[in-house]
Formats: structure tokens, C-alpha cells, sequence
């Protein structure tokens, strides 16, 4: 029975094969070279189709998975769209999930407070729909100067990212509008 080997595997194979006999040839040891072949970072590594997750381009990436930890991320050669091409914030990807600094709960410094605290991400959650609400509440407007008939807060701003897509981009500012918020921003305008 004749072994599977995928695109991307056959033509790493291919390209180390060929550079090794070239090698050969030339009369180079090829020993140390083909130790280090073997010692692969991606060696006994799973990989994992995935969407990169910093822009809504959506570039398709590799991610290489050995015992639960990601070890790399790559351009995915076959997604659709950006067909193994990745840019500079998507080649760093996988710095940023091993990255010790990367904060992955909740901190909440208090109005005064010196220090921050670690809160749940239901309290951030109620938290933030109570200042919603309250600051709204506070300051919506029914009337502008000109006597016009209004409903609107000057009190709150939304700033996008450009993480979301069009549908996510809908949703946000039906609900903005819904709030009567009219500052409505996108840090790519920014
Ligand atoms: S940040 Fe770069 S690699 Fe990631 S989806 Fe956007 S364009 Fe693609």
C-alpha cells in the first residue's frame, strides 16, 4: 500500500531532496544537514487549518500543534483567499499566543484605586451593559437646538476594529443607531 503525502509535504520533501543531492555531488558531508532535516520545529506537530484573527481579510493559516501547544503558524497554501500569504501582523501570530504578557482575563482598576483587581467576565459583561444603560439614560437628548425633534446621546462613542467583518460591522451600528449613539468610528479612519 503506497503512503499519502500531502501537497505542502511533498514539495518540502522535494525541495529538501533536491538540495541534498545537489550536495552530495559537490562533495559536502551531508550528515549534519540531514540530522537537522529531522529535528524539523514542526516535527511530530498536528496541523490545524485556522483563520487568522487579527483582520477581517481572514487569511487561511497552518497552525502546527504538538501536545496542545502551538509550536508555529504559517500561511495555508490552500485557503482561497490569501493562498499561503500572510502579512508581517499574521507571521507574528503565534508570538502572540505564547506571548507571557498576553492578558487573558479580566483586570478592573477601580475609579481611585492604585492597583488592578481580577474580575469574572460575567461581572465585566453586567458591568459594561450598566454603564450603558445609566449613561444613556443620563444624557439622551429629545430635542437638539434648533428644536428638532432628536433621540440621541453625545455621552457615547463606538470604536470598531478592524477585526470585524461587514456583518459584525452591521450589527454593531444597528445597535449604536438603536442607542442613539452618533459617534460611530473605525480605528482604520483613525
Ligand atoms: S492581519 Fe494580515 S495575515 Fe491576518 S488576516 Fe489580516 S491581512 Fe491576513
Amino acid at each position: 500500500m503506497r503512503a499519502r503525502v500531502s501537497r505542502r509535504r511533498f514539495l518540502g520533501l522535494a525541495g529538501a531532496g533536491t538540495a541534498l543531492a545537489w550536495l552530495v555531488r559537490l562533495g559536502y558531508d551531508v550528515g549534519p544537514a540531514r540530522a537537522q532535516v529531522r529535528d524539523l520545529k514542526t516535527a511530530a506537530t498536528t496541523p490545524v487549518h485556522s483563520i487568522c484573527y487579527f483582520c477581517a481579510v481572514g487569511c487561511g493559516v497552518t497552525v502546527s500543534v504538538r501536545d496542545g501547544e502551538l509550536v508555529c503558524a504559517e500561511g495555508d497554501p490552500d485557503h482561497p483567499i490569501s493562498r499561503g500569504r500572510l502579512c508581517a501582523k499574521g507571521m507574528a501570530l503565534h508570538e502572540m499566543q505564547r506571548n507571557p504578557d498576553r492578558l487573558t482575563r479580566v483586570l478592573y482598576r477601580a475609579p481611585g484605586a492604585a492597583g488592578w483587581e481580577e474580575r469574572s467576565w460575567d461581572w465585566a459583561l453586567d458591568r459594561i451593559v450598566e454603564r450603558v444603560k445609566q449613561t444613556r439614560d443620563a444624557t439622551l437628548e429629545y430635542k437638539n437646538a434648533a428644536g428638532t425633534t432628536v433621540s440621541r446621546t453625545e455621552a457615547i462613542a463606538s470604536l470598531g476594529g478592524a477585526i470585524l467583518n461587514n456583518e459584525e460591522c452591521y450589527a454593531i451600528v444597528k445597535l449604536m443607531r438603536a442607542l442613539g449613539v452618533l459617534y460611530i468610528e473605525h480605528q482604520a479612519r483613525i
